[in-house]
């Protein structure tokens, strides 16, 4: 455990590259950059960063104390042999590593996290469940049961864990505190203790249902509603329907997540649905109205007479309902003008025949002229 050996003969402020006046926060700041630098979490086999995170933490060490900052001024390394500071944990001064890094390592070194100490019951996981559904559901809604694997507060020992009613006793590889502090040459570091999960406690004698784990796994069978108008991506959240908390402790919630089995033909844009349709030349030229199937029952879809290919007509209110209010969005219909490959001889001569009266001058626009046009057509 012992360290005390190791004495670098680097110069303390030059090691932290501060100024010699350099005040507490300075010299914090400083220590702090170098450490998340070179620490050997972040540096795994590297010895020259582990040599310098000693380093630096040592410098931070001297300087951040009074009494040892002064006598390192007026003696240099020397005034500082005898001191003692450097037996044992080289933050025995009273400056723990936690304390400095709690907030800015937290979780990337499990240092100082204090959170778990002690803390015997948690509140259990939220749970995530994907339900697929059909387009036609997510437009009128549906109701389906559905059956959740989660875990529960174990009915034989009531979250307990343990097999006599006795409950859990102090961790004695951490004394509770679900941490283990060690020393690793000149620097402190913390891990969650692996004798009791973090918790502090443990269960001597376990309960044999759930071995100690105080949660056992069953089945909810939860009938899930789902409202028209539901999207892909659409939550629905079950309050206190999640995972039982360790030892009795409150459930989490519970997310069904919905996605959407693509239509057929339809497509949802926001509350609108959208299809395309051919037609021909003359239904375009002339007008035309005729049925098309539509999620809700047949919509009765006039075409105009002067209809060009690519217009859309729309439908109002026969798209998708809006979820939290009344009303639906509207169904859109995009019309293309089927042009024939192959003409028959006596369809030939009629097509010729029109040609004669029926002539487009063919001179050039310009495509956002075209764009325009189209959408006054609109
Ligand atoms: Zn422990
Ligand atoms: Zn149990």
């Amino acid at each position: 455990m012992s360290s005390n050996t190791r004495v670098s003969k680097a110069d303390y402020y030059e090691v932290l590259g501060v100024s010699r006046g350099a005040d507490e926060q300075e010299l914090k700041s400083a220590y702090r950059k170098q450490a998340l630098k070179y620490h050997p979490d972040r540096n795994p086999g590297d010895h020259a960063a582990e040599e310098k995170f000693k380093t630096a933490s040592e410098a931070y060490q001297v300087l951040s104390d009074p009494d040892k900052r002064a006598a390192y001024d007026r003696y240099g390394h020397a005034g500082l042999s005898g001191q003692g500071g450097f037996g044992g944990s080289p933050f025995a001064g009273g400056v723990d590593i936690g304390d400095i890094f709690g907030d800015l390592f937290g979780e990337m070194f499990n240092v100082g996290g204090s959170s778990q100490r002690g803390n015997r019951q948690q509140r259990g996981d939220d749970l995530r469940f994907d339900l697929a559904i059909d387009f036609e559901d997510a437009f009128f809604g549906t109701e389906t049961e559905v059956k959740i694997r989660r875990l529960e507060t174990c009915g034989a020992c009531h979250g307990r864990g343990t097999s006599t009613g006795r409950g859990p006793t102090t961790c004695g590889q951490c004394q509770g505190r679900g941490q283990i502090r060690y020393q690793q040459g000149f620097f402190s570091v913390a891990r969650t203790c692996g004798a009791c999960g973090g918790t502090g406690q443990v269960i001597g004698d376990p309960c044999q249902t759930c071995r100690g784990q105080t949660r056992v796994s069953s089945e909810l069978k939860l009938n899930v509603k789902v409202p028209p108008g539901v999207e892909e991506g659409t939550r629905i959240r079950y309050a206190g329907e999640g995972d039982s908390g360790r030892a009795g402790g409150p459930r989490g919630d519970l997310y069904v997540v919905l996605s959407v089995r693509p239509h057929d033909f339809f497509e949802r844009k926001g509350h609108d649905l959208h299809c395309v349709i051919p037609i021909s030349f003359p239904q375009a030229a002339l007008g035309a109205e005729f049925e098309i199937p539509g999620v809700d029952g047949p919509v009765n879809l006039k075409i105009p007479e002067g209809t060009q290919s690519g217009r859309e007509l729309r439908i109002r209110g026969r798209g998708i309902p809006y979820l939290s209010d009344k009303g639906h969005g509207d169904l859109i219909v995009k019309v293309l003008v089927q042009i024939p490959r192959k003409l028959s001889r006596s369809q030939r001569e009629l097509v010729n025949k029109l040609a004669e009266s029926l002539t487009v001058e063919n001179k050039p626009t310009s495509p956002s002229l075209l764009e325009k046009m189209k959408d006054l057509f609109n």
